[in-house]
């Protein structure tokens, strides 16, 4: 511990975390780093770091759940900080954990986790609404996904032309028909059509979310139509990222909501049955 410490203090070290170094400089980091994983779980310790009277480190969550027994002496914990290695950790520098995504930055040892947390290169969320999953991936894995797994329809152009039926709309409060995913650009777009409350009136609404950053996103537009009866309503939007869940862009309000009477009556018919044409339109800012 002591040498690694020494070893930190040079101003070699600052270099030596930045990938082209030589082998010296990646053997103190990775030392180091091993130093920094708690050797119950094996996740990297911040603090408060604790350490047993034998010095058997530990990091804060296994400490509450061992019950002041020291897994590795099974001697007792007690409430010991290990401050140095702390401290040794405020001087070190890492790559983002999504180095092999892509991501080329280098962090601070206690800022890393709030980049990692708002990396770009950082996992996406299955983008399907309606059912919890937990899948996360890169863009190309959840397309393969959702085709797989959730059997969503995939569609190539950039226009389209959707219908949604429900034949006792009456009585659906809340719901999420399935997604639709479109092939435009050679990116892929959510199309989403849900059904809730705004307050008291139930209403409609659909959307398009964009599989990439919110950056690629703003880089597309849209819009939807929806009529009936001689009336139209229209919406024109930028899609959102898949960063923001289904959830959040359906309580933003961020697309075409329409109340369920109009859409009722949209529908023709007895006015208990949806059958709602959607159809829209994905083009590329300049
Ligand atoms: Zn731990
Ligand atoms: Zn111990
Ligand atoms: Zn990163
Ligand atoms: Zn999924």
């Amino acid at each position: 511990m002591a040498t690694s410490a020494a070893e930190l203090r040079g101003s070699h070290f600052r270099k030596a975390a930045t990938p082209n170094t030589g082998n010296l400089g990646k053997q103190s980091t990775s030392n180091m780093q091993d130093l920094l994983d708690c050797p119950v779980c094996f996740t990297m310790m911040y603090p408060p770091i604790f350490q047993c009277p034998n010095g058997h480190t530990l990091c804060s969550q296994c400490r509450a759940r061992v019950k002041n027994s020291c897994p590795i002496c099974r001697g007792e914990l007690g409430n010991i900080r290990c401050l140095a290695l702390e401290k040794i950790a405020e001087s070190i520098e890492l790559p983002c954990m999504y180095q092999s995504a892509g991501c080329g930055d280098i962090f601070p040892y206690y800022s890393k986790p709030k980049h990692e947390e708002n990396c770009k290169y950082r996992p996406y969320n299955c983008p399907y609404a309606g059912a919890e999953c937990s899948v996360t991936g890169d863009i190309s894995l959840l397309i393969k996904h959702l085709k797989n797994d959730h059997k969503v329809d995939m569609h190539d152009g950039c226009t389209f032309n959707h219908r949604y039926v429900k034949s006792d709309a009456g009585e659906i409060d809340n719901a999420t028909w399935m997604l639709t995913v479109f092939n435009c650009f050679g990116r892929q777009f959510c199309l989403h059509f849900e059904t809730f409350f705004i307050g008291m009136s139930p209403v409609y609404m659909a959307f398009l979310r964009f599989m990439g950053t919110e950056d690629e996103a703003r880089e597309f537009s849209y819009s939807i139509e929806v009529g009936g009866n001689g009336r139209k309503l229209t919406w024109q939007g930028v899609p959102r990222s898949i960063r923001d869940s289904h959830q959040k862009v359906r309580d933003s309000q961020d697309g075409l909501i329409i109340q369920r009477n109009l859409a009722l009556f949209f529908s023709g018919g007895d006015r208990q049955e949806l059958k709602l044409k959607v159809s829209g339109r994905i083009w590329k800012e300049q």
